[in-house]
């Protein structure tokens, strides 16, 4: 049964007007186009289910409806993830949808400079004529776009496909290069493939839990709780400089100096080698390299890097003897490694300790990273940007010719490399060879490191098209044209979680004004620009769906097995692989290599390693403390586009940005409790309040990364093979504030 809703007159004739399979395709859509109906599975007034669209953990939720419109929502008890819990955020979920600052209508800067209301015609027309003009006069590829891992993977692959199969584009990144590059380009190289090879359930089976550079309690405070369930009395390990909310709570806290994480992991590879912690027998049939790591590993002594890393030679023995007698080994990371100048060789020794420790493939083992944002993973498998869709390769001829057949396209039409990084995208602004630039669902205004370089670079190109939900981001501020576009809880599709699980989201809420779903957008632009034959089968989210289970086939992510998406409903998310024929219902969580066999021509695991680099601006007299950035409070998402939009979230954490200072440092700096301070690096300074407090070390000062200065200050290093920003070290001063000077 499905209930029609009033269309706002402007869309009704957009559609109207328009003729052809496109219009006749959004009109009887029966679930993804933002205004419209609700869709046919749902009834007006019942409970259905989605799954929360802020962070990676992917908790289902139980939405109310009334009338068809979502008006509460619960955290599902069914579901595997969560069973039962939501954090503050996932709570809120429903909340932003009616913020003030809603993009209700397309918006274009006139002559005067102001962005003015412009009906969907106009802004279709004006989007491609200025892309197209752009292309003409300066090349194909000079124009890009930034996505992100906010949008269902169904939107992500229409984007890619229209990006650079329809529209001639090469380069186009997403967000998740800030959270996920670095663990990407470990697993490949180690693995064969993008595949973190961990469940949830992993959680709980652990007797040793290891997390580097990861805050669970608040970053991911769902997960926190399976590692709660734990029954068998776990050693949990926190790897961190800062005494975060998990270091507390765990049984040994490291706290290393900022960036000697390498060194340390390289000397505890040292001494589970030396002390005959290694499983001989696992290395043997399963990975390559061990000869050359323990040579490398071998100069990376005790003594050595007790004093590199701050640690004392006991509490770096009691790690080691922790993890070589652990029958059940798991290791954790996220943006404390992935975020680094050097993270893929980090995330690579804590693979290495798992694989050589045979912790690998058995429940409670791993070397997991926890992805960070609700769709990263899909983002990872099947946005079309550095991967062609489902995990293939662009320059890979064999791989081309697959997924063109897969998805009834011309190969011609497939470019034959991979997309430059976000950052580089970025420096082709800077020199001039990215003229055009479109922008989905992020906000890099803020969360770009060294914000003050990337907001000059977004105003020199000749046109900034941003498609968002809100008009009030720091980058929509800065668009020639704005796309409105509907927000989770307003479209259908799907999202893939930290343990490979598929998702479902639903629409359960109209969007406002002329806000459509990003996929409908993108089908109206492929309509305007001249290529929706091209993409014609991409006719709705679900069928889209199906497309990417076509071009997974025979891949590691191989989810030809899942009919549907009432079969993802039925099952609670399903995780991938799940190949046709190979029906796992049993089995509600499963972790990847328990036959032992990687995704490598030879099955095996390569066992990687690199000497360690120094840090890209150490402290000097002049900055002579190190800023670290990181997560504030579960009550808060990136850069609060969304939860600055609740009253309720508002409450559980600071209003304004502040910096914690360790007890020595503000008696050296003359600072108190609440006084305000001035951040300063070579690039920018911030004002924050002062929290004094033992979580930071001497001679580190912590801003969580919510408030829009905090990236004033970062400095632009990247790990060189993953190009992800190093936003956790950069060299500051801090002084208190004059009330009268600042
Ligand atoms: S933990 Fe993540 S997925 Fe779960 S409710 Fe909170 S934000 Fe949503």
């Amino acid at each position: 049964m499905s209930q029609k809703l009033k269309a706002p007159k402007v869309v009704a004739d957009l559609l109207f007007q328009r003729t052809g399979k496109l219009t006749r395709e959004l009109v009887r859509d029966p679930g993804g186009f933002g205004l419209g109906q609700v869709p046919a599975r749902l009834k007006p007034d019942a409970t259905t289910t989605a799954v929360c669209g802020f962070c990676s953990t992917g908790c289902g939720l139980e939405v109310h409806l009334k009338d068809g419109q979502a008006v509460n929502l619960s955290p599902a008890r069914d579901y595997s993830v969560n069973k039962g819990a939501a954090c503050p955020k996932g709570w809120e979920a429903l909340t932003p949808l009616y913020a003030k600052d809603r993009a209700v209508r397309p918006l274009l800067r006139n002559a005067r400079g102001a962005l003015e209301e412009v009906p969907w015609q106009t802004a279709l027309g004006t989007f491609c004529s200025r892309f197209k003009a752009i292309q003409q006069k300066h090349g194909p590829h000079s124009v890009a776009f930034i996505s992100t891992g906010q949008i269902p993977s169904e939107e992500m692959a229409l984007l890619g496909a229209l990006a650079k199969f329809g529209m001639g584009m090469l380069h186009g990144d997403g967000n998740t290069r800030q959270c996920m590059a670095t663990a990407v380009v470990a697993y490949k190289q180690a693995f064969g493939f993008d595949a973190p090879p961990f469940t949830y359930d992993d959680f709980e089976q652990s007797d040793v839990l290891v997390f580097v550079g990861a805050n669970p309690c608040i970053a991911h405070p769902i997960m926190w709780e399976r590692v709660c369930k734990n029954p068998h009395r776990p050693e949990i390990v926190v790897i961190d400089p800062r005494k975060t909310e998990t270091a507390m709570a765990a049984t040994q806290h490291v706290p290393l100096r900022p960036k000697s994480d390498l060194r340390l992991l390289y000397c505890i590879t040292h001494l589970l080698i030396e002390r005959g912690y290694v499983d001989r027998a696992y290395v043997e049939a399963h990975t390559t390299g061990f000869a050359e790591l323990a040579r490398h590993v071998a100069s990376f002594t005790l003594a050595d890097v007790a004093m590199d890393t701050g640690l004392s030679a006991e509490s770096i023995e009691k790690l080691v003897e922790t993890i070589g007698k652990g029958k059940r080994v798991s290791l954790w990371w996220t943006m404390g490694v992935n975020q680094s100048h050097e993270g893929v060789r980090v995330a690579q020794a804590l693979i290495n300790i798992a694989l050589i420790t045979g912790n690998m493939g058995r429940p409670g083992t791993g070397a997991n990273s926890i992805t960070g944002q609700c769709n990263a993973m899909g983002s990872r498998l099947f946005s079309n940007t550095t991967n062609l869709m489902g995990g293939h390769d662009f320059a890979s001829a064999e791989d081309r010719a697959k997924v063109a057949a897969a998805l009834g396209i011309d190969e011609a039409r497939i470019p034959r490399q991979g997309s430059l990084a976000y950052d580089q995208i970025l420096e082709g602004v800077l020199s001039g060879k990215i003229k055009g630039l479109w922008i989905v669902a992020t906000n890099t205004a803020h969360s770009w490191i060294n914000q003050g370089d990337v907001q000059d670079l977004l105003k020199r190109l000749e046109f900034l098209v941003v498609q968002d939900m809100y008009t009030s981001t720091e980058t929509a501020r800065l668009a020639h044209l704005v796309l409105p576009a509907a927000g989770w809880g307003e479209k259908e599709g799907t999202f893939i979680n930290s343990e490979r699980r598929i998702g479902l989201l639903k629409k359960v809420s109209r969007a406002p004004g002329e806000a459509l779903a990003d996929f409908y957008i993108f089908k109206l632009i492929a309509d305007a620009w001249g290529c929706a034959d091209l993409l014609r089968q991409f006719e709705s989210p679900e069928q889209t769906f199906q497309l990417m289970k076509r071009v997974s086939r025979g891949q590691p992510c191989d989810i030809t097995g899942i009919r549907d998406y009432a079969m993802l409903e039925d099952r609670r998310g399903i995780q991938w692989p799940l190949p046709e024929g190979k029906d796992v219902a049993a089995q509600a969580e499963r972790r990847l290599f328990e036959d032992g066999k990687f995704y490598h021509p030879d099955g095996r695991a390569r066992l990687l390693f690199e000497a360690p680099r120094p840090v890209p601006e150490p402290t000097d007299e002049r900055f002579p403390l190190i800023l670290l950035s990181g997560r504030g409070t579960s009550s808060q998402w990136h850069t609060q586009t969304r939860t600055g939009k609740s009253a309720v979230l508002k409450k559980l954490y600071p209003a304004e940005a502040y910096v914690e200072v360790n007890p020595e440092d503000a008696r050296r700096y003359g600072l108190s409790p609440s006084d305000y301070a001035i951040v300063e690096s070579r690039r920018g300074k911030l004002r924050a309040r002062v929290h004094v407090t033992h979580v930071v070390q001497p001679g580190q000062v912590f801003v969580p990364m919510h408030y829009p200065e905090a990236n004033q200050l970062t400095f632009a290093a990247f790990d060189p093979y993953s190009r992800q920003p190093s936003y956790k070290h950069c060299a500051v001063q801090i002084r208190k504030s004059d009330p009268f000077a600042d």
